[in-house]
Order: C-alpha cells, then structure tokens, then sequence
C-alpha cells in the first residue's frame, strides 16, 4: 500500500524531522499507509494538525547513567524515556535494556506503544523507555546498581498519573524489582501503581508474567476461528525465548499446538517431540543461559543450528516473539512455501514491511504485533487497577479478563477492517481502530 498523496508530505516532514531513524520511519510509514482510508471517509481527521501532532511525541528525555561495575570501574550508558501521547491516560509502555537502543528505536515503540494501548480500549496513553545498557553476562549486584541509577535520573518523570513504566527487552521482574525499590526510596512514597510487571508479594498482578504470551495466542485462535481453524494439531514455531516466547509456547501447548522450534539471538533449536517447556524455563529463567543448552541437554532428541533462521522450519502458524524487524522478506517467502496459514506477532514489528506484503498478498492470517501482543499491556492496566483499589485478583479472574480483552481488540481490528472496505486485513484495522480511538481524544481535549 501507497500512503496517500494527502498524507505524503506529513511523512516526509517526519522522515525530515527525525533523520537516521529508520524503525521510526518505518512505524510512522506503516500507519499513515493506513490512514489514507480514514480521511477519505472522514477529512476531518486530517484536519488541525491531528495526524502531525500524533507522529510528535509529546516529550522526549535522554539522561546520563553512570554506574559501578564489579571491578570498580565506572561505566557509562545513556537512558531514554519518550512519552509519546497522553491523550487516554498517563504513559504507558515498558523499558528496554538492549546494547542496540537509541532514541529511533524508544521512538517507534513509543508510536505503536500509543495505538496499541489504544486499542485495548483502556485509560493508558502511549510511552517507552530504555538504555543501550547490555545485560548479558551482568551480576546481580551490577543490574541492581545498574537500575537505580537509572531510576534516580527517571523517578522526577514519572507516577501512577504521569508516567507508568513496565518491563520489555532486558527488563523483567527482577529489574522492576530494583527500580520500584529506588522510586520508593527517592520519593518516600510506597506508589505501587508508579510500574509496572512488580512481583505478587508488593503490588503485582497475577498473570502479568504470562500476558503478552498468552494474550498473542488468544488473539491467534480467535483470527484462526474466521476461517474455522484453530490450534489442535498445528506445527508452531516461535521466536525468542524469552518471557513472551516462552508463555506463548505454554498456551499454545494448552490450546492443542505442537511447539516445534524455539530460538534467542545465536541460534535455533528444533525438537520434533515438541520443545520441552520445562527445559526452556529452566535455562532462560533460573539459570539465565543461551538457547544452545537445550540442545546439549537434550542430546539425540533436538538439534541446534547456530545463526540461520528459524523462519527455514516448515511450520503451520509461526509466532515471531523476539525483536523488530527479525523476520525478512526472504524469510516470509520461506515460510508461505512451506505451507504457513497464520502468523502472529508477539513481539513489536517482528515482520519487515516487505513480509507483511508478502503474507497479504498470499493471503495468510496475519496479526500484527500492536493488536495481537496487546495483553502485555492491558494486564499492566489490570495490575493499575488492582493497586489503585488495593485489591488482588486470583490467576482465573485476570486471565479471564485477558481473554476478554483480546478477543475485543480481535474484533475491533476485524470489524474496522471490514467497515473501511480492506475484510481480514488486520494491519489496516488495528492502525484505524487505534488512530480513531486516540484522535477523538486528543480532538476532544484541545490543542
Ligand atoms: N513492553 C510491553 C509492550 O511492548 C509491555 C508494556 C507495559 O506493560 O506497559 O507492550
């Protein structure tokens, strides 16, 4: 899809305005493609600037981290946090630790961040944040340094009405942990709905770990049921093994789907068998290890191919949970040749735009990762709930609201879909369900 010759030049003001970026170019692109429908039904959406003001965000901080390593050498690593629309409610969206963060890539989470909030129908407007700070191979005592620093710089940016952070990439409930901590201390106020993904014992939700996961495959079975499929028996693949990856494998496995290959960023692994979810928590949740282990533990029983894509296996639904922009063109090529129905996107912009055409074009069930990975943060919004009432809801109650939600969003997206003449296009309908939901808001409130 073209964006349209009405909409070209607020593109190119964006591209101009925020050179080099490239995810955000890309994020930006993908929804004013969409937005051409919109005004042509209704201009007045084009009007006072609605469609500029929703690609700037409304503030963007960079800060400085220093922190203590282990050999007592001081280090340096550069923070983000870009509130990008508050239109619906105070910002909402996770923060990143990864070595590849800057301010294009918070930017573009912070824009799908907004829609996406938008449409779980709830009252969080859209942020991110993070740090090009890398985990991997850190002590304890390093992260935990690591966060309060962090947080000593954010903490004045935040609270349960401004700015509400959670986790993402690098960040998990030990991390909030740390940085819950550091927020307390730092305002003297014990302010459990300032983030976020919190453990049970101070403030957290249940089934706040297992949302995004379970929320995409939700969200999966209901677009499989338009075409009166679902799970039962489906060869699955999945991106990642990380907390979406791995709670994705475990309601697919629930819902009758047989997980063949996981992968993380060295390599994946394959067990025909269907991948040992045991194993898998094992290794990345308690002993924090690379994916390769499974296939060492494992022994005859699965192979592990170093490099390479996972995207080569033949699946019949694959579920992208990793990162932006890790499933190509050639990639998508592969997987409709083997015979894929659906694709889910559990992490944020997994798919190029050239896959997503691909997939289209093939006519394959395609979610995209602001609707289908929406349960993340509607559960965030459950655990907001729960800490502003001072309540706690069993693990039955919040999945049940889950489901709920994400069958909603499934339906908002298909019906928008349909009522702009583009039926199963979900891309189209989850950009014009969340762009309407958040122009009428800020249309509402002024400029
Ligand atoms: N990082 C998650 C996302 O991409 C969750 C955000 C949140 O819970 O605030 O949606």
């Amino acid at each position: 899809m073209n964006v349209d010759e009405k909409l070209e030049p607020i593109l190119t003001e964006v591209l101009r305005r925020n050179g080099g970026e490239l995810e955000f170019h890309q994020a930006v692109r993908e929804v004013l493609e969409s937005l051409g429908r919109v005004i042509a039904k209704h201009p007045r959406y084009a009007e006072n600037a609605l469609i500029e003001r929703i690609c700037e965000p409304e503030r963007q901080i960079i800060f400085r981290v220093p922190w203590v390593d282990d050999a007592g050498q001081v280090q340096i690593n550069r923070g983000f946090r870009v509130q990008f629309n508050s239109a619906l409610g105070p910002y909402k969206g996770g923060i990143r630790f990864h070595p590849s963060v800057n301010v294009g890539i918070i930017k573009f989470l912070g824009f799908e961040q907004t829609f996406k909030n938008a449409l779980t129908g709830m009252p969080i407007g859209g942020g991110k944040g993070g740090s090009d700070f890398n985990p991997r191979g850190r002590s304890d005592g390093e992260i935990m340094r690591f966060c309060q620093s962090f947080m000593t710089e954010l903490h004045r940016h935040l609270g349960e009405y401004t700015d509400v952070p959670a986790g993402d990439i690098g960040v998990g409930g030990r991390e909030i942990g740390y940085m819950f901590g550091q927020y307390k201390r730092l305002t003297n106020r014990y302010e459990a709905g300032v983030l976020t993904g919190k453990a049970l014992f101070y403030g957290g939700s249940r089934a706040r770990k297992e949302a995004t996961g379970f929320g995409a495959t939700y969200f999966v079975q209901r677009m499989l049921g338009t075409k009166g499929l679902d799970f039962e028996g489906k060869r699955v693949t999945v991106s990642g093994s990380g907390n979406v990856a791995i709670y994705t494998m475990e309601k697919v496995s629930e819902f009758g789907g047989r997980i063949i290959a996981c992968s993380d960023s060295n390599g994946y692994v394959v067990d025909e068998d269907g991948i040992d979810l045991h194993l898998v928590k094992e290794i990345k949740e308690v002993r924090r290890e690379r994916i390769s282990e499974y296939a060492r533990l494992k022994g005859a029983k699965a192979h592990y191919v170093e490099g390479g894509t996972i995207w080569d296996v033949p699946c019949d639904v694959a579920m992208p949970s990793a990162t932006q922009n890790e499933l190509t063109g050639k990639d998508a090529r592969a997987l409709v040749k083997n015979g894929v129905v659906a694709v889910g996107e559990g992490a944020n912009m997994p798919s190029t735009p050239e896959a997503v055409r691909i997939f289209q074009d093939a006519g394959i069930l395609f979610a995209p990762g602001k609707a289908a990975n929406a349960g993340g943060v509607a559960t965030s919004a459950l655990e907001m709930q729960q800490n502003a009432s001072r309540d706690s809801w069993t693990f039955e109650q919040t999945e049940a609201r889950l489901a709920t939600i994400m069958e909603a969003i499934h339906d908002r997206c298909a019906e928008t879909a349909e009522e702009y003449g583009a039926p199963g296009d979900y891309v189209l309908g989850a950009n014009v369900a969340g762009f309407v939901r958040v122009a009428e808001a800020m249309d509402a409130l002024g400029v």
